[in-house]
């Protein structure tokens, strides 16, 4: 089927629009990731019917042997390649921005209540209705800005206060889907009994419920022990949390915890329920200055030991970033300040001053450690950081209590900015996410991140690098900005990345922790999960999808060569 052929079909059978105009391609031809995919088409439905629509006409295309197929996209802002694709791309943010009911009541242990979304609302939005009830997801990503609903919930999105709360999958209640048929379903908790009604249906539906029940019955000791143990993962398909339940008996089994984080490989959400909380009003703050430049790296011993002790006080976040980043802060203070308005930027200023007179002097700490306290009081959250500092007191490491969000501040602008600024004014060198989100249990600190750092080092000719992240539960963000016009730099990210992984593999972790695994980290999960594990999630992929329409090649069958092919050539 050629291009026009297919898009007056899909112009047919919807109430939305399609487009081809380049300007559109060009747009959707790019994520964050430093991949690009021109696709043929881009069709906007305007509800699950549309969607539902456009999937069978796909469908149809396919088994009559067109090489069509369907990539959803939210906002965009994916940096594994997840929305990329030279077919059509179903875009959600148009239309399907609805936001729906937000209600308050307490239902367990950590539900304060529940919100309906459509994919294409952006999270500000959904915040912003959220809070009017007192509630958040607290499973935000740091692109909290710029990210969409659609794409938090299809990479299981994680962020700053996960370690406290976990990850979207933990809030995905209900997805209503469509499902590789077109047929509409809707995935929610179901008790053994309701599971066995579903069984019986004899439609696409049906046979997913009775497949994959067959599947997790099968290979529940294979799934358990391939279960990734660190605290958050995206990698791979998420069989492990389709029946768990630690709350509720009977044990309940929701394949809405499996489409969470499958990248639309294997239905298309059009609506979700997701679970909220009230957030705590007050935080404090314990900073920690690790490792001199007179102990150097051997500071970095204590380092799991510090996370341990401070763990045990149960911080909202616990975060961290290095001396690249903190150098590079200082050094472009002044154009980070210029984004803000002027009272702020000169509270700031003058709040910077002790850490351009560290850099000055060349004291600048190996890492900085920041413990967030959250608590329904002042008193609560400061006694908490305190207790934090004394937990620390025999380990003899330099630390200060910040006593309140505005003291805190100059804290978050680093950790968050860092990115950007690196991005904004190293001008010729692009962002490579490709070692951008492993995990590793923190105990393994002190033999890995040494280790990690070396190997970065051999590198540093090709990459200006820093490396932040959720140090409390072993989220490590690297974030290369690299000269892609260059081939010997291309070569680099199919040289170093397997590099990492081996490290991190070897520690017990995983490739990612949320940006999930798109065009870059596919062709790694046999590494991870090891053959049998991968043939399952073929068989999952199989089950929800025989014809492959939804994203082919993330999750299920992409390669090396994808990635060789489709990185970026310029800035
Ligand atoms: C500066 C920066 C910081 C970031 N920080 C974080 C972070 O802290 N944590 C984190 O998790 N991520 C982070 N990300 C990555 C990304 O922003 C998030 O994963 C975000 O949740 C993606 O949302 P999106 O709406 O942009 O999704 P998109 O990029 O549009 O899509 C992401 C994936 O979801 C699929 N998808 C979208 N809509 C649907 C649907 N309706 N049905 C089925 N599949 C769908 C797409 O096909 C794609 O595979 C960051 C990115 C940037 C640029």
């Amino acid at each position: 089927m050629n291009k026009g052929d297919l898009k007056t079909a899909l112009a047919g059978v919807m109430k939305g629009e399609v487009s081809d105009d380049a300007e559109t391609l060009k747009a959707a031809s790019r994520d964050t990731s430093l991949f690009t995919r021109m696709p043929e088409l881009v069709v906007y439905p305007k509800d699950a019917a549309d969607v539902s629509a456009i999937v069978k006409e796909v469908g149809r295309a396919r088994s009559a042997g067109a090489s069509v197929s369907l990539t959803a996209r939210a906002a965009g802002t994916d940096m594994s390649g997840g929305p990329l694709t030279t077919s059509v791309v179903v875009s959600f943010t148009k239309h399907m921005n609805r936001m729906g009911d937000v209600n308050v009541g307490r239902t367990t242990s950590y539900i304060d209540g529940y919100a309906v979304t459509e994919p294409g609302v952006f999270y500000r939005d959904f915040e912003k209705a959220t809070m009017e009830k007192g509630l958040m997801l607290p499973s935000y990503p740091a692109s909290r800005e710029i990210a969409a609903m659609g794409g938090i919930v299809a990479n299981n999105a994680g962020g700053e206060r996960t370690l406290r709360y976990g990850k979207t999958e933990k809030y995905v209640e209900e997805l209503d889907v469509v499902l590789s048929d077109g047929s509409q379903a809707t995935f929610k908790p179901l008790a053994p009994s309701e599971l066995e009604e579903k069984k019986k249906l004899q439609t696409l539906e049906g046979t997913i419920y009775r497949e994959m029940d067959a599947l997790l019955t099968e290979h529940a000791g294979l799934i358990e022990g391939r279960r990734p143990h660190v605290s958050k993962n995206s990698a791979g398909y998420a069989l492990w949390s389709v029946r768990e339940s630690k709350e509720v008996k009977p044990l309940y089994f929701n394949l809405a915890k499996l489409i969470c984080g499958s990248q639309g490989t294997l239905a298309l959400w059009t609506k979700a329920k997701l679970a909220l909380v009230a957030p705590k009003e007050h935080r404090a703050m314990l900073v920690i200055f690790l490792g001199s430049p007179k102990h150097g790296e051997g500071g970095l011993a204590i380092l799991p030991e510090i996370v341990r002790r401070v763990l045990e006080q149960n911080p909202e976040s616990f975060e961290s970033y290095d001396d690249h980043t903190f150098t590079l802060a200082v050094k472009f203070l002044p154009q980070m300040l210029a984004q803000m308005g002027f009272a702020r930027a000169a509270r700031l200023g003058i709040d910077f001053i002790p850490e351009a007179v560290m850099v000055a002097s060349g004291g600048v700490p190996k890492l900085i450690l920041m413990a967030e306290f959250a608590e329904d009081t002042i008193e609560a959250a400061d006694a908490k950081a305190l207790a934090a500092k004394e937990a620390l007191a025999d380990l003899h490491v330099q630390t200060k209590i910040e006593k309140n969000e505005r003291e805190s501040e100059k804290y978050w602008v680093v950790r968050r900015e860092s990115f950007n600024l690196l991005r904004k004014n190293l001008h010729g060198l692009v962002s490579a996410p490709f070692i951008d989100d492993f995990v590793v249990p923190p105990s393994c600190y002190p033999e890995f991140l040494p280790k990690l750092n070396a190997l970065l080092a051999e590198y540093k000719d090709n990459m200006v690098y820093t490396v932040a992240g959720h140090i409390g539960d072993g989220n490590l963000h690297i974030l290369p900005l690299m000269d892609l016009t260059k081939e010997e730099n291309r070569k680099v990210i199919l040289e170093l990345a397997p590099k990492v992984y081996e490290l991190v593999i070897r520690a017990g972790g995983t490739t990612t922790g949320e940006h999930n695994d798109g065009i870059i980290r596919t062709p790694y999960l046999p590494m991870l999960f090891g053959p049998e594990m991968v043939a399952l999630f073929k068989r999952t992929k199989k089950i929800f999808d025989p014809l492959n329409i939804f994203n082919p090649g993330k999750k299920v069958g992409g390669s090396f060569d994808d990635i060789k092919r489709d990185i970026i050539k310029g800035v």
